[in-house]
């Protein structure tokens, strides 16, 4: 349907919506999930003049977009460069980074900055209007683009969603859940949503976040359980490196109500500093994240602690105006005390194998932002590349969507309403945290294969077959990187093993 926005519409927390009540429903484009993924390919595809249907299951503040805390990476400071930027991408993603899909990163995200600030988000900034950069990380110069301190994603989110509802070609379906893919002669043309309607579009855009959240112990809002990578793969898309999670080392733990809740890099890269149940530090606090996550997990196995210090007593605490509050909402002082902090599982680096417009390997099926493994990460991600990949890909998906084929005729709808994905038991996402944790065994993984819940049983598979340690996938039985695995991405189809493949 395309809204020419002068039928009715309804309060949301959006604003105000279109209502479309139809069955089966038509646009040029559908997008489903309205984190910065969803939200910026929609927008892109409306510029050209799309009509764009945009399909979101849970609140806006329910996406891991609107709780990105340090912000966007881009090559912006005069001693900064892409190749520069490449270079500290491919050292986190350890030998695993597909350079192609890394270096239409690098170069586009600049642009893509320039164009959010177009759309009216305001990024922090001096006086004179240069943006202020923060360091995390891996990154050899400052490189982080933020707003509100560490409120960016907050930021972000809401500017893009007032802008999608103010567009007259952008449909949102809020409250709405995609359950299948809608397939016809082996192409995908559109989705079938849980409560029995459908859209129907000559292309389809998955956007649906990652799957940090099947592990019990997570910085990620509820909802980000790989559906996306499930409607995907029971299309018949492959998937790819589902053994690479990443562990954030410090989310805060024991303090009620802020369980899990993450207290991002950027405080380290303005000098906060971690320490031991004995007080002395421990780790380069800003070496890559996998290999300050593990450190910690080492300590506290050492200890018996359950929580290392996170020290920000030197740090301005109106740099950081949500985190400080959000602590202290919680009884805790950041000022005052260190913040006991460990590893919560953060972020997926794998997904549906994507290309780099974000094409899946079923015809007119693209997926962008978390859900989507373009081998852009390789085996551990840059900190703040993903919402800068959100924004890229989302750009180049929804131009390449818009040049699919049409479609002839009238296709018949689903017939019947698509079956609810599973969501995992608690005792699903406890497996996950012990036997697909920091570090793996043979025995826990093969357990873990035996789990009822299909996407644990892949993950366990894709981990099973990666006989090496290699950034966030540490294997304690092969505890080095083989160099055989350079560059070979862990691929897994239909009712398929897992095989190991070389990307250009
Ligand atoms: C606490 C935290 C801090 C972070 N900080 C940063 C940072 O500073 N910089 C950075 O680069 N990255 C950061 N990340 C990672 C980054 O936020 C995410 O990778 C990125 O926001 C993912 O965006 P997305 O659009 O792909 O997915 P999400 O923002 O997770 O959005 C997913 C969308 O899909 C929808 N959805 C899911 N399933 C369905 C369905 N079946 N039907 C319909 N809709 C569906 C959801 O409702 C939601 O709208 C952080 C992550 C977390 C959790």
């Amino acid at each position: 349907m395309k809204d020419d926005g002068t039928g009715p519409r309804e309060a949301s927390e959006y604003g105000t919506r279109p209502v479309a009540a139809e069955p089966v429903m038509s646009s040029d484009l559908v997008v489903v999930g309205a984190g910065a993924a969803g939200l910026y390919a929609a927008l892109s595809a409306a510029a050209e003049g799309a009509s764009v249907t945009l399909v979101s299951a849970t609140p806006l503040a329910q996406t891991a977009s609107y709780w990105a805390q340090g912000g966007i990476a881009a090559s912006l400071a005069v001693e900064d460069s892409f190749a520069r930027h490449l270079a500290d991408t491919e050292a986190a993603g350890r030998d695993l980074v597909r350079r192609s899909a890394a270096r239409v990163l690098v170069r586009e995200a600049p642009a893509r900055v320039r164009d959010l600030e177009a759309l009216g988000v305001r990024f922090d900034a001096d006086r004179r209007g240069v943006l202020a950069l923060g360091l995390e990380g891996g990154h050899s110069v400052r490189r982080v683009v933020h707003a509100g301190g560490s409120a960016t994603g907050r930021r972000v989110v809401r500017q893009l969603s007032a802008l999608v509802v103010d567009a007259p070609n952008i449909n949102v379906l809020e409250s709405a859940r995609a359950a299948s893919a809608w397939l016809h002669e082996g192409r995908c043309v559109g989705v079938a949503l849980a409560d029995g309607r459908a859209v129907h579009a000559r292309a389809t855009i998955l956007a649906t976040g990652g799957a940090a959240a099947l592990w019990s112990r997570t910085t990620n809002p509820p909802g980000s359980l790989g559906i996306g990578m499930s409607i995907a793969h029971a299309a018949g898309a492959d998937l790819a490196d589902l053994e690479f999670l990443q562990f954030h080392p410090t989310a805060v733990i024991g303090i009620p109500g802020r369980e899990g809740f993450l207290v991002t890099e950027a405080i380290r890269g303005e000098g906060a500093t971690l320490h031991g149940p004995d007080g002395e530090r421990f780790v380069e606090e800003l070496a890559p994240r996998d290999e300050v996550a593990r450190a910690i997990a080492r300590l506290l196995d050492e200890t018996g602690a359950t929580s290392v210090g996170l020290d920000m007593r030197a740090v301005d605490p109106s740099l950081f105006p949500n985190v400080v509050s959000a602590l202290q909402d919680a009884g805790l002082d950041p000022t005052r005390e260190p913040i006991p902090v460990s590893p919560a599982s953060h972020y997926m680096m794998g997904g549906i194998v994507a290309d780099t417009v974000g094409r899946s390997t079923v015809a007119g099926l693209y997926a962008v932002g978390e859900t989507a493994c373009t081998g852009l990460h390789g085996a551990n991600r840059l900190a703040s590349n993903s919402l800068s990949e959100c924004f890229v890909y989302g750009a180049r998906a929804a131009r390449a969507g818009l040049d699919e084929p049409a479609g002839a005729g009238t296709i018949d709808p689903p017939t019947a309403a698509a079956a609810p994905l599973e969501r995992p038991t608690r005792a699903t996402r406890e497996a996950l945290w012990r036997d697909a944790g920091i570090v793996r065994t043979r025995e826990g993984l093969e357990r873990l294969t035996e789990d009822p819940h299909p996407l644990a049983r892949l993950i366990a598979a894709c981990a099973l077959r990666r006989e090496e340690s290699r950034g966030a996938h540490q294997r304690a039985d092969f505890s080095r990187v083989d160099p055989a695995f350079d560059h070979c991405h862990t691929e897994i189809g239909v009712n398929e093993e897992p095989r190991s493949a070389a990307w250009a």
